[in-house]
Protein backbone atom coordinates (compact mmCIF):
# COMPACT_ATOMS: atom_id res chain seq x y z
CA UNK A 1 0.00 0.00 0.00
CA UNK A 2 1.36 3.42 -0.96
CA UNK A 3 0.43 5.10 2.33
CA UNK A 4 2.53 2.71 3.88
CA UNK A 5 5.61 3.31 2.32
CA UNK A 6 7.82 6.17 3.50
CA UNK A 7 7.82 9.78 1.55
CA UNK A 8 10.51 9.44 -1.20
CA UNK A 9 13.75 10.56 -0.03
CA UNK A 10 12.99 9.78 3.60
CA UNK A 11 14.14 7.07 5.39
CA UNK A 12 13.31 5.00 8.93
CA UNK A 13 16.51 5.18 11.44
CA UNK A 14 16.27 1.73 12.49
CA UNK A 15 18.42 0.62 16.00
CA UNK A 16 21.65 0.08 13.97
CA UNK A 17 21.01 3.37 11.33
CA UNK A 18 20.51 4.81 14.44
CA UNK A 19 23.77 3.68 15.96
CA UNK A 20 25.63 4.63 13.18
CA UNK A 21 23.98 8.39 13.24
CA UNK A 22 24.72 8.67 17.07
CA UNK A 23 28.23 7.37 17.22
CA UNK A 24 28.68 10.93 14.86
CA UNK A 25 26.44 12.75 17.21
CA UNK A 26 27.99 11.71 19.88
CA UNK A 27 31.70 12.12 18.84
CA UNK A 28 31.00 15.32 17.40
CA UNK A 29 29.20 16.91 20.33
CA UNK A 30 32.00 15.77 22.02
CA UNK A 31 34.92 16.93 20.15
CA UNK A 32 33.13 20.35 19.87
CA UNK A 33 32.62 21.11 23.55
CA UNK A 34 36.59 21.02 23.89
CA UNK A 35 36.66 24.03 21.37
CA UNK A 36 33.40 25.44 23.10
CA UNK A 37 30.86 24.65 21.23
CA UNK A 38 28.03 24.32 22.95
CA UNK A 39 25.09 22.61 21.80
CA UNK A 40 21.89 24.38 21.12
CA UNK A 41 18.96 23.70 18.78
CA UNK A 42 15.98 25.80 16.80
CA UNK A 43 13.34 24.55 15.57
CA UNK A 44 12.48 22.92 12.96
CA UNK A 45 10.41 25.59 10.84
CA UNK A 46 10.60 28.98 10.81
CA UNK A 47 8.98 31.91 8.71
CA UNK A 48 9.76 31.53 5.27
CA UNK A 49 11.40 34.76 4.92
CA UNK A 50 14.50 33.58 7.81
CA UNK A 51 15.75 31.46 4.56
CA UNK A 52 13.94 32.89 1.79
CA UNK A 53 15.91 36.43 2.58
CA UNK A 54 19.04 35.07 3.83
CA UNK A 55 20.26 32.54 1.56
CA UNK A 56 19.61 34.48 -1.73
CA UNK A 57 16.45 34.60 -4.45
CA UNK A 58 18.86 32.79 -7.11
CA UNK A 59 20.50 29.65 -5.00
CA UNK A 60 19.29 26.33 -6.15
CA UNK A 61 17.64 26.15 -2.13
CA UNK A 62 15.62 29.00 -2.36
CA UNK A 63 14.49 28.46 -6.14
CA UNK A 64 13.68 24.73 -6.03
CA UNK A 65 14.62 22.92 -3.18
CA UNK A 66 12.19 24.22 0.38
CA UNK A 67 9.64 22.77 1.64
CA UNK A 68 7.28 25.51 2.20
CA UNK A 69 3.73 25.89 3.08
CA UNK A 70 1.02 28.28 4.88
CA UNK A 71 -0.33 26.95 7.67
CA UNK A 72 -3.81 27.49 9.05
CA UNK A 73 -2.89 31.06 10.35
CA UNK A 74 -1.88 31.75 6.80
CA UNK A 75 2.15 32.21 7.85
CA UNK A 76 4.18 31.15 5.22
CA UNK A 77 5.89 28.29 7.00
CA UNK A 78 9.18 26.51 5.47
CA UNK A 79 10.61 23.41 7.03
CA UNK A 80 14.51 24.16 7.69
CA UNK A 81 16.59 23.58 4.86
CA UNK A 82 19.89 24.55 6.45
CA UNK A 83 20.57 25.66 10.02
CA UNK A 84 23.03 28.69 10.27
CA UNK A 85 19.92 31.21 9.19
CA UNK A 86 18.02 29.36 11.94
CA UNK A 87 20.86 30.02 14.65
CA UNK A 88 21.83 33.75 13.54
CA UNK A 89 17.55 34.35 13.31
CA UNK A 90 17.95 33.03 17.09
CA UNK A 91 21.38 34.98 18.33
CA UNK A 92 18.83 38.06 17.45
CA UNK A 93 15.55 36.66 19.01
CA UNK A 94 17.17 35.92 22.10
CA UNK A 95 19.31 38.95 22.44
CA UNK A 96 23.04 36.55 22.50
CA UNK A 97 24.95 39.63 20.80
CA UNK A 98 25.44 40.79 24.59
CA UNK A 99 27.33 37.09 25.14
CA UNK A 100 29.44 37.27 21.68
CA UNK A 101 31.51 35.69 20.54
CA UNK A 102 28.91 32.72 20.63
CA UNK A 103 29.98 28.73 19.54
CA UNK A 104 27.30 26.77 18.88
CA UNK A 105 26.80 23.10 18.40
CA UNK A 106 24.13 21.61 16.53
CA UNK A 107 22.53 18.33 15.06
CA UNK A 108 19.12 17.73 13.44
CA UNK A 109 17.37 17.22 10.82
CA UNK A 110 16.83 19.25 7.48
CA UNK A 111 14.61 19.37 4.70
CA UNK A 112 14.97 19.80 0.81
CA UNK A 113 13.15 18.66 -2.09
CA UNK A 114 15.85 17.43 -3.95
CA UNK A 115 16.35 14.18 -6.59
CA UNK A 116 16.53 11.51 -3.68
CA UNK A 117 19.80 9.18 -4.78
CA UNK A 118 22.44 7.59 -2.46
CA UNK A 119 23.36 10.76 0.04
CA UNK A 120 21.14 13.05 -0.92
CA UNK A 121 17.97 12.76 0.55
CA UNK A 122 14.89 14.82 1.33
CA UNK A 123 15.00 14.71 5.33
CA UNK A 124 18.75 14.25 5.80
CA UNK A 125 20.96 15.46 8.94
CA UNK A 126 23.07 17.82 10.00
CA UNK A 127 25.99 18.34 12.61
CA UNK A 128 27.10 21.70 12.74
CA UNK A 129 29.15 24.33 14.69
CA UNK A 130 28.83 28.52 14.25
CA UNK A 131 31.25 31.10 15.91
CA UNK A 132 29.36 34.18 15.94
CA UNK A 133 31.01 37.32 16.28
CA UNK A 134 35.22 37.21 15.86
CA UNK A 135 35.94 39.01 12.34
CA UNK A 136 39.44 37.67 12.65
CA UNK A 137 40.29 34.76 10.23
CA UNK A 138 41.79 32.85 13.56
CA UNK A 139 37.98 32.28 14.01
CA UNK A 140 37.78 30.40 10.48
CA UNK A 141 41.03 28.65 11.54
CA UNK A 142 39.86 27.10 15.14
CA UNK A 143 36.38 25.98 13.06
CA UNK A 144 38.08 24.41 10.20
CA UNK A 145 40.11 22.58 13.12
CA UNK A 146 37.49 21.30 14.97
CA UNK A 147 36.04 20.23 11.94
CA UNK A 148 39.58 18.08 11.38
CA UNK A 149 39.29 16.92 14.94
CA UNK A 150 35.96 15.45 14.40
CA UNK A 151 36.60 13.76 11.34
CA UNK A 152 39.88 12.52 13.21
CA UNK A 153 37.36 11.63 15.92
CA UNK A 154 35.41 9.01 13.11
CA UNK A 155 38.63 8.10 11.79
CA UNK A 156 37.57 9.73 8.61
CA UNK A 157 40.17 12.47 8.27
CA UNK A 158 42.40 10.38 6.19
CA UNK A 159 39.90 9.72 3.38
CA UNK A 160 39.02 13.28 3.24
CA UNK A 161 40.57 16.63 1.84
CA UNK A 162 39.89 20.24 2.57
CA UNK A 163 39.28 22.14 -0.31
CA UNK A 164 39.71 25.56 0.31
CA UNK A 165 39.01 28.92 -1.48
CA UNK A 166 38.33 32.77 -0.40
CA UNK A 167 35.43 34.87 -1.62
CA UNK A 168 37.11 37.53 -0.80
CA UNK A 169 35.49 40.49 0.46
CA UNK A 170 32.36 42.73 -0.76
CA UNK A 171 34.61 44.68 -2.56
CA UNK A 172 36.48 42.15 -4.49
CA UNK A 173 33.48 40.43 -4.76
CA UNK A 174 32.03 43.40 -6.66
CA UNK A 175 35.59 43.39 -8.81
CA UNK A 176 35.07 39.99 -9.73
CA UNK A 177 31.52 39.80 -10.42
CA UNK A 178 32.10 42.68 -13.65
CA UNK A 179 35.01 40.49 -15.22
CA UNK A 180 32.79 37.78 -14.83
CA UNK A 181 29.55 39.11 -16.14
CA UNK A 182 31.59 40.19 -18.84
CA UNK A 183 33.17 36.37 -19.35
CA UNK A 184 30.13 35.10 -19.51
CA UNK A 185 28.26 37.68 -21.30
CA UNK A 186 30.17 36.67 -24.56
CA UNK A 187 29.48 33.31 -24.46
CA UNK A 188 25.41 34.18 -23.89
CA UNK A 189 24.43 31.60 -25.85
CA UNK A 190 26.35 28.20 -24.61
CA UNK A 191 25.00 29.27 -21.27
CA UNK A 192 22.08 26.60 -19.43
CA UNK A 193 19.32 28.83 -18.96
CA UNK A 194 19.57 28.02 -14.76
CA UNK A 195 22.83 30.32 -15.47
CA UNK A 196 21.07 32.82 -18.14
CA UNK A 197 19.39 33.45 -14.87
CA UNK A 198 22.64 33.58 -12.71
CA UNK A 199 24.13 36.13 -14.78
CA UNK A 200 22.25 38.84 -13.70
CA UNK A 201 21.56 38.42 -10.39
CA UNK A 202 24.07 36.11 -9.17
CA UNK A 203 26.85 35.23 -11.86
CA UNK A 204 29.41 33.57 -8.88
CA UNK A 205 26.58 31.01 -8.32
CA UNK A 206 27.48 30.09 -12.41
CA UNK A 207 30.83 28.55 -10.91
CA UNK A 208 28.69 26.22 -9.18
CA UNK A 209 26.40 24.98 -11.59
CA UNK A 210 26.24 21.24 -12.38
CA UNK A 211 25.69 21.72 -15.88
CA UNK A 212 28.30 20.36 -18.56
CA UNK A 213 27.82 22.81 -20.47
CA UNK A 214 28.04 25.02 -17.79
CA UNK A 215 31.19 23.70 -16.58
CA UNK A 216 33.55 23.34 -20.05
CA UNK A 217 32.87 27.32 -20.17
CA UNK A 218 33.69 27.80 -16.58
CA UNK A 219 37.03 26.00 -17.20
CA UNK A 220 38.52 28.98 -18.82
CA UNK A 221 36.78 32.24 -16.53
CA UNK A 222 38.65 34.48 -14.99
CA UNK A 223 39.96 33.29 -11.78
CA UNK A 224 38.41 35.05 -8.67
CA UNK A 225 42.13 35.16 -6.75
CA UNK A 226 43.08 37.78 -9.55
CA UNK A 227 40.80 40.61 -8.62
CA UNK A 228 41.09 39.76 -4.40
CA UNK A 229 42.26 43.65 -2.56
CA UNK A 230 44.98 43.01 -0.40
CA UNK A 231 42.58 43.19 2.55
CA UNK A 232 40.98 39.92 1.19
CA UNK A 233 44.41 38.37 0.02
CA UNK A 234 46.34 39.10 3.74
CA UNK A 235 42.70 37.20 5.44
CA UNK A 236 43.27 34.15 2.94
CA UNK A 237 47.15 34.25 3.69
CA UNK A 238 46.56 34.31 7.55
CA UNK A 239 43.88 31.24 7.41
CA UNK A 240 46.40 29.33 5.61
CA UNK A 241 49.38 30.54 7.83
CA UNK A 242 47.07 28.94 10.67
CA UNK A 243 46.23 26.09 9.05
CA UNK A 244 50.03 25.32 8.40
CA UNK A 245 50.62 25.79 11.76
CA UNK A 246 48.33 23.39 13.08
CA UNK A 247 49.72 20.91 10.06
CA UNK A 248 46.06 20.85 8.27
CA UNK A 249 46.77 20.37 4.74
CA UNK A 250 44.55 21.95 2.06
CA UNK A 251 44.11 22.50 -1.30
CA UNK A 252 42.79 24.95 -2.95
CA UNK A 253 39.93 24.91 -5.53
CA UNK A 254 39.53 28.55 -7.26
CA UNK A 255 36.56 27.05 -8.37
CA UNK A 256 34.40 26.39 -4.60
CA UNK A 257 32.06 28.53 -3.98
CA UNK A 258 29.66 27.85 -1.74
CA UNK A 259 25.44 27.47 -3.34
CA UNK A 260 24.45 30.14 -0.56
CA UNK A 261 24.52 34.19 -0.81
CA UNK A 262 26.06 34.82 2.18
CA UNK A 263 29.47 33.69 2.80
CA UNK A 264 32.53 35.77 2.20
CA UNK A 265 36.60 35.32 2.23
CA UNK A 266 36.87 31.68 3.74
CA UNK A 267 34.59 28.59 1.52
CA UNK A 268 35.52 25.09 2.37
CA UNK A 269 34.34 21.85 1.77
CA UNK A 270 35.88 18.03 3.26
CA UNK A 271 35.44 16.09 0.19
CA UNK A 272 36.06 11.98 -0.10
CA UNK A 273 36.09 9.87 -3.05
CA UNK A 274 35.16 7.01 -1.32
CA UNK A 275 31.09 8.02 -1.81
CA UNK A 276 30.54 8.40 -5.44
CA UNK A 277 28.87 11.71 -6.94
CA UNK A 278 27.93 13.02 -3.19
CA UNK A 279 31.34 13.12 -1.98
CA UNK A 280 30.87 16.60 0.34
CA UNK A 281 30.77 15.63 3.50
CA UNK A 282 31.31 18.76 5.26
CA UNK A 283 31.13 22.43 4.49
CA UNK A 284 31.75 25.79 5.31
CA UNK A 285 32.82 29.17 5.19
CA UNK A 286 32.23 32.94 6.62
CA UNK A 287 29.36 34.64 6.59
CA UNK A 288 29.80 38.03 8.24
CA UNK A 289 27.03 39.58 5.52
CA UNK A 290 24.25 37.05 6.97
CA UNK A 291 23.25 39.02 10.25
CA UNK A 292 23.40 42.30 8.96
CA UNK A 293 21.41 41.23 5.75
CA UNK A 294 18.26 39.85 8.51
CA UNK A 295 17.91 42.70 9.83
CA UNK A 296 20.64 42.92 12.61
CA UNK A 297 23.06 44.42 13.62
CA UNK A 298 26.05 43.38 11.55
CA UNK A 299 28.19 41.11 13.10
CA UNK A 300 30.59 38.40 11.38
CA UNK A 301 30.44 34.65 11.63
CA UNK A 302 31.96 31.26 10.64
CA UNK A 303 30.75 27.67 10.63
CA UNK A 304 30.15 24.34 8.53
CA UNK A 305 27.54 21.91 8.12
CA UNK A 306 28.17 18.09 7.79
CA UNK A 307 25.64 15.73 6.55
CA UNK A 308 25.25 12.60 9.56
CA UNK A 309 24.27 9.85 6.72
CA UNK A 310 27.22 10.90 4.14
CA UNK A 311 29.88 10.52 7.84
CA UNK A 312 27.78 7.79 8.87
CA UNK A 313 28.28 5.88 5.53
CA UNK A 314 31.45 6.46 5.13
CA UNK A 315 32.03 5.28 8.76
CA UNK A 316 31.29 2.06 7.77
CA UNK A 317 29.67 0.01 9.86
CA UNK A 318 28.04 1.26 13.05
CA UNK A 319 29.45 0.57 16.59
CA UNK A 320 28.27 -2.93 18.27
CA UNK A 321 25.19 -2.46 20.31
CA UNK A 322 25.98 -3.49 24.31
CA UNK A 323 25.36 -7.13 24.85
CA UNK A 324 22.66 -7.90 26.74
CA UNK A 325 22.79 -10.30 29.73
CA UNK A 326 19.22 -12.47 29.64
CA UNK A 327 17.18 -13.86 32.19
CA UNK A 328 16.34 -17.77 32.17
CA UNK A 329 13.69 -18.31 35.01
CA UNK A 330 12.19 -22.17 35.40
CA UNK A 331 9.10 -22.03 37.26
CA UNK A 332 6.50 -19.96 39.05
CA UNK A 333 8.27 -18.54 42.08
CA UNK A 334 11.91 -18.25 39.82
CA UNK A 335 9.86 -16.09 37.25
CA UNK A 336 8.65 -13.59 39.82
CA UNK A 337 12.51 -13.49 41.26
CA UNK A 338 14.31 -12.94 37.78
CA UNK A 339 11.73 -9.76 37.73
CA UNK A 340 13.49 -8.51 40.78
CA UNK A 341 17.11 -9.49 40.16
CA UNK A 342 16.67 -7.69 36.00
CA UNK A 343 15.72 -4.53 38.27
CA UNK A 344 18.33 -4.65 40.34
CA UNK A 345 20.95 -5.34 37.25
CA UNK A 346 19.32 -2.46 35.51
CA UNK A 347 20.22 -0.38 38.32
CA UNK A 348 23.61 -1.24 38.03
CA UNK A 349 23.29 0.00 33.98
CA UNK A 350 23.30 -3.55 32.66
CA UNK A 351 21.39 -4.24 29.92
CA UNK A 352 18.78 -7.26 30.88
CA UNK A 353 16.43 -8.70 28.71
CA UNK A 354 14.21 -11.76 29.99
CA UNK A 355 13.21 -15.18 28.71
CA UNK A 356 9.91 -15.24 28.97
CA UNK A 357 8.52 -18.57 27.62
CA UNK A 358 9.01 -21.98 26.42
CA UNK A 359 11.56 -24.93 28.27
CA UNK A 360 14.81 -24.56 28.85
CA UNK A 361 16.27 -25.18 25.56
CA UNK A 362 14.12 -21.99 23.85
CA UNK A 363 14.77 -19.94 26.70
CA UNK A 364 18.50 -20.19 25.82
CA UNK A 365 17.96 -20.12 22.50
CA UNK A 366 16.57 -16.80 22.88
CA UNK A 367 19.42 -15.48 24.95
CA UNK A 368 21.78 -16.69 21.78
CA UNK A 369 19.52 -14.99 19.29
CA UNK A 370 19.59 -11.38 21.06
CA UNK A 371 23.47 -11.85 21.55
CA UNK A 372 23.41 -12.20 25.19
CA UNK A 373 26.94 -12.39 26.37
CA UNK A 374 25.41 -13.95 29.22
CA UNK A 375 22.20 -16.25 30.60
CA UNK A 376 21.40 -15.78 34.07
CA UNK A 377 19.18 -19.24 35.11
CA UNK A 378 17.21 -19.32 37.74
CA UNK A 379 15.70 -23.11 38.74
CA UNK A 380 14.04 -24.21 42.02
CA UNK A 381 17.73 -25.36 43.10
CA UNK A 382 19.16 -22.45 43.02
CA UNK A 383 16.76 -20.58 44.30
CA UNK A 384 17.28 -22.85 46.99
CA UNK A 385 20.51 -22.36 47.51
CA UNK A 386 20.37 -18.21 46.71
CA UNK A 387 22.33 -18.28 44.12
CA UNK A 388 22.23 -18.60 40.18
CA UNK A 389 23.83 -20.29 36.84
CA UNK A 390 26.20 -17.95 35.54
CA UNK A 391 26.48 -18.92 32.08
CA UNK A 392 29.37 -17.28 29.29
CA UNK A 393 27.61 -17.99 26.19
CA UNK A 394 30.95 -17.19 24.67
CA UNK A 395 33.33 -19.93 26.53
CA UNK A 396 29.90 -21.99 27.28
CA UNK A 397 31.12 -21.75 31.13
CA UNK A 398 28.85 -21.98 33.91
CA UNK A 399 29.53 -21.46 37.67
CA UNK A 400 27.24 -20.85 40.36
CA UNK A 401 27.35 -17.04 41.74
CA UNK A 402 25.33 -15.92 44.96
CA UNK A 403 22.59 -13.51 44.05
CA UNK A 404 23.93 -11.02 45.87
CA UNK A 405 27.11 -10.62 44.32
CA UNK A 406 25.54 -11.09 40.74
CA UNK A 407 25.57 -7.37 40.14
CA UNK A 408 29.13 -7.14 40.86
CA UNK A 409 30.48 -10.34 38.53
CA UNK A 410 28.37 -9.33 35.43
CA UNK A 411 29.35 -5.52 36.29
CA UNK A 412 32.92 -6.92 36.05
CA UNK A 413 32.45 -9.07 33.05
CA UNK A 414 29.64 -8.27 30.81
P1 LIG B 1 25.56 19.40 -2.54
O1 LIG B 1 26.49 20.12 -3.44
O2 LIG B 1 25.94 17.96 -2.30
O3 LIG B 1 24.11 19.58 -2.90
P2 LIG B 1 25.24 21.51 -0.64
O4 LIG B 1 26.23 22.54 -1.00
O5 LIG B 1 23.83 21.69 -1.03
O6 LIG B 1 25.75 20.07 -1.10
P3 LIG B 1 25.40 22.23 2.13
O7 LIG B 1 24.21 23.09 2.09
O8 LIG B 1 26.73 22.82 2.19
O9 LIG B 1 25.33 21.20 0.92
O10 LIG B 1 25.23 21.17 3.32
C1 LIG B 1 26.35 20.68 4.05
C2 LIG B 1 26.40 19.19 4.01
O11 LIG B 1 25.14 18.60 4.28
C3 LIG B 1 26.78 18.60 2.67
O12 LIG B 1 28.15 18.62 2.49
C4 LIG B 1 26.26 17.18 2.80
O13 LIG B 1 27.16 16.38 3.56
C5 LIG B 1 24.99 17.39 3.57
N1 LIG B 1 23.83 17.45 2.68
C6 LIG B 1 23.37 18.52 1.97
N2 LIG B 1 22.26 18.20 1.28
C7 LIG B 1 22.00 16.89 1.56
C8 LIG B 1 20.97 15.97 1.17
N3 LIG B 1 19.97 16.34 0.36
N4 LIG B 1 21.04 14.70 1.65
C9 LIG B 1 22.03 14.31 2.48
N5 LIG B 1 23.01 15.14 2.89
C10 LIG B 1 23.02 16.40 2.45
MG1 LIG C 1 22.58 20.91 -2.51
Amino acid sequence: MADLQPVRGTHDLLPEDMRGHRHVTDTARHVALRYGFEEMATPIFEFTNVFARTLGDTSDVVTKEMYTFEDRGGDSITLRPENTAGVARAYMSNGLAQHAPCKFFYNGPMFRYERPQKGRLRQFHQIGVELIGPAQPQADVEVIACGVAILKGLDLYKETTLELNTLGDPESRDAYRTVLVDYFSGHKDKLSEDSLNRLERNPLRILDSKDEGDRELVKNAPVFSDYLNEASRDFFKALTDGLTALDIAYEWNPRLVRGLDYYCHTAFEFTTTALGAQGTVMAGGRYDGLIGQMGGQPTPGVGWAAGIERLSMLAGNAPAAKRPVVIVPMGGEAEVKALRIAEDLRAEDLRVEMAYSGNMKKRMKHANKVNARFAVVLGDDELAKGVAGLKDLDSGKQQEVPLANLAQVLAENA
